[in-house]
């Protein structure tokens, strides 16, 4: 069975627009999936309180036949592909990718949470996944 999953894009270090791209085409290229839609870029300020740079965020939605656990593992290799920095001081990073949600799959792992946590606080997915005709 495919479902779609909704996944977050953010980069808030060097050529933020770029990391995105990058991500987008990584993201089409993945086996047995397919990339239906992107919302639009949105800028948002950083969480949490470290100074850093502002985010460039946008949703994708990806038809996948992948199970979340394999597209996680996917996912992480795409940030990892583009020099993602793991720097806690600054909590920066080139990309971050998060599966947002997956269909009506729920997922309790110690390494992942789906629908994504974040989802009750941050406006900007739900305004994304509005966006993309996702009702919530
Ligand atoms: P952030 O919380 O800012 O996205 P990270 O990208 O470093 O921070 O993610 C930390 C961990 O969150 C990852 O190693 C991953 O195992 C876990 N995780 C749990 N649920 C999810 C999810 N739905 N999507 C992506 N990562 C998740
Ligand atoms: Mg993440």
């Amino acid at each position: 069975m495919r479902d779609i999953a909704y996944i977050a894009l953010g980069s808030n270090l060097g050529d933020r627009s770029a990391h995105l791209a990058h991500a987008r085409a990584a993201l089409a290229a993945l086996p047995d999936s397919r990339l239906i839609a992107v919302s639009s870029i949105e800028e948002t300020d950083p969480l949490g309180g470290v100074a850093q740079h502002s985010y460039l965020n946008q949703m994708a939605a990806l038809e996948t036949a992948l199970d979340p656990r394999a597209l996680l593992a996917a996912l992480q290799r795409i940030e990892r592909e583009a020099g993602r920095v793991r720097d806690e001081r600054w909590g920066a990073r080139t990309l971050d990718l998060d599966i947002v949600k997956f269909g009506d799959q729920e997922v309790r792992d110690p390494h992942l949470i789906i629908p994504h946590p974040g989802l009750e606080t941050r406006d900007f997915w739900r305004r994304e996944l509005a966006e993309l005709g996702e009702i919530m």
